[in-house]
Parts: C-alpha cells; structure tokens; sequence
C-alpha cells in the first residue's frame, strides 16, 4: 500500500502518522520527492483502513500496490534512484559505461586493460576474480589474488571496481570492492542475497537465464528488504531458441523495467550475445531503448583470453562504440 501526502505537510503531523502506521506493525518505507512525499507500507496492510487513512487532512490518496514487490516498485518510488560508487552516478539520467575483462588473469592484462577503457571513457571496471564456469575443468578466476590485481589496477586509473561474489563465505574478501555483482546463476540464490541486506555497497543484480522480469525484481526485493536499497539491475540475455547468438538480448526488457522499477538499468551485451562484432548494435540498440549504462567485456588480447574470448571487444573496438553511444544518447536525449 501506498500513502501520498499532500504537499507542505507539517512535520509533526507527518510523523504522528508514521508512527501510528507502525503501531500496526508496518515497515514504512519514505520516499521524500520534489513533488510529494510518498510512504509506501510493507508488511501486512490488510489491517489498515484505507478510507480512514484517506480521510485524513494530509493525506493525498491511498493505492493498494498490487505486485509482490513493494521496496524496488516504481510506485514505492516514483523518482529513479540514483546509485552513487565513488564520484560516479548511475540512474536518473547519469549513464555508465562499465568495461574491463571477463576475467583478470595478470597484473599486466588487468592494468592495461583498465588504462585503455579509462581512456575511452569507461568509468566503472569491470573483471571477475571468482567465476562461474559452466566446466568444472575450465579456468574458474584468480580469486582472492584476483581481487589484488583489480585494487592496483584501480590505484593505476581511479576505476573503481565491479566484480562477481558467488559465496558468501568470500564477502570479507570483498571489503575493498566498490560494487559486488551477483551473476545470473546466483539471481535466486536467496541466501546469498539476504546476505547482501548488511552490506553497505551497491549491488549489480545479473538476471537468471530463464527468469522472468517479475522473479528478477523479487530477487531485487530480497536484498532491499533486508536492508540494502542501492541495487542496480542487468539484463544480460536470456534462454530462447536463438541458435546463433549464446542468448537472446531482451531489449524490451529496458522500457518494461523503468515503468516498473525505480533502479537503475544496466545492459549486458557481452554475454547476451557471445559475440564481439554484435556487441557494438547490441550496446546502441540499449542505449537507444533507455538503458542506464552498460557492462562490456574489453580484452588487450581476445584470441588467447582464458575466459569469453570470442564476445570480448579490443580495446580499440570499444573506443570507437563509446563515441558511437556517446551520439546515440546525444540523439535521444
Ligand atoms: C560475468 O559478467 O562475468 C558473468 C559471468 O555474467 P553472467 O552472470 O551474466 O553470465
Ligand atoms: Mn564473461
């Protein structure tokens, strides 16, 4: 449920009715606008008498939020949240180019790496450390030495850090990392998202292979409503019968979430796609649709990478797309 307060309401009057609302055992989440204030109650709601709350002299209206997830609703929310790592913005209307390795796999490839997106205009890196591997023979990341290499490669360039976290075990290791990424094997880990409730960092949520945008937002809901409210969210392809691309990039999934959702969206085209020549339409066609920003693989040598080779654009490669996306934002704008 939803309460929106009239404008200029007094504070003690706003308060005294708070208050009340969590005598009955709400949870009241505040989201303070330039407009309105809007209070949206999680917890059971069946108790409240929505024409009495209706009927009182600061309040607006009073909607019953229909959907399961209440923390991470647009309604909850009105204005876009704005996900702030470092100096970096993310969300209502700041865009973010995201770029760096699949994985890090030396001190020389993640620094050089990092130097060239820099130079091109990334400002978040990306490069995981712990990687889910489909094989359980395959390289599966240099994992806590990894984690080193990203925090020199962020001293050499100012980039701060997104990299994946798969158990939570490791979180004490993750205590430098600027955003953690939940990838899309571990979408419904719901332990693990719960986890991520106490940790003061954003959150890059990855949707599953085979989830809905409804199950994604349930996961979002998870860790807000254990406490952690900066989660941006990724669309990265999903499970269909495309047979030529490694998943079929759901575009429409960008539009659809900002109605829904007041979080920031990120695009994946990397792994939506498994290909480096259809990442950079990929990566306009989500700029064009209204993403908030983009996550890239970027490799100084993508023949010989140990991870994803095959999407990973050169360095060069991703010069040229950010000014392609550069005038695409400029063309929507
Ligand atoms: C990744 O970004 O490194 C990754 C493994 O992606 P996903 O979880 O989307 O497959
Ligand atoms: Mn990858």
């Amino acid at each position: 449920m939803i309460v929106v307060l009239k404008h200029g309401v007094p504070e003690e009057k706003r308060a005294q009715l708070i208050a009340w609302l969590q005598g009955l055992g709400l949870r009241i989440h505040i989201s303070d606008g330039e407009f309105q204030t809007v209070l949206g109650l999680v917890g059971d709601t069946s108790r409240v008498d929505i024409d009495l709350v209706e009927s009182l002299d600061i309040v607006d209206s009073v909607k019953r939020v229909s959907e399961p997830f209440k923390m991470c609703n647009r309604k909850f929310h009105p204005e876009s949240l704005v996900v702030e790592v470092g100096d970096v913005k993310v969300g209502a209307g700041n865009f973010v180019m995201i770029a760096g390795p699949c994985s890090v796999e030396s001190e020389e490839q993640i620094v050089t790496v990092a130097k060239a997106v820099k130079a091109a205009g990334a400002t978040l890196m990306r490069g995981g450390a712990f990687k889910p591997r489909t094989s359980p023979y395959d390289f599966a990341g240099l994992k806590a030495e990894g984690l080193e290499l990203l925090k020199i490669a962020r001293a050499e360039t100012g980039l701060p850090i997104v990299t994946e976290l798969m158990n939570i075990n490791d979180l004490p290791l993750f205590e430098d990392v600027d955003v953690i990424q939940i990838g899309a094997r571990n979408m419904q880990n719901f332990d693990l998202l719960r986890e991520l409730g106490s940790v003061d960092k954003p959150i890059l949520l990855k949707r599953g292979l085979a989830n809905t945008l409804k199950e994604l937002l349930m996961s979002a809901e998870y860790i807000m409503a254990s406490g952690n409210e900066r989660v941006m969210l990724c669309e990265r392809g999903i499970r269909t019968f495309s047979d030529y691309t490694r998943n079929t990039l759901d575009l429409s999934a960008v539009p659809m979430l900002r109605e829904l959702t007041h979080l920031p969206i990120i695009v994946d085209p990397s792994h939506a796609t498994g290909i480096a020549r259809l990442v950079p339409p990929m990566a306009l066609a989500a700029t064009a649709a209204g993403a908030d920003g983009l996550i890239i693989e970027v490799h100084n040598d993508p023949i010989h990478a140990l991870c994803d080779g095959a999407q990973s654009l050169r360095p060069e490669e991703f010069a040229a797309l950010a000014e392609k996306v550069r005038a695409v934002r400029e063309a929507i704008r």
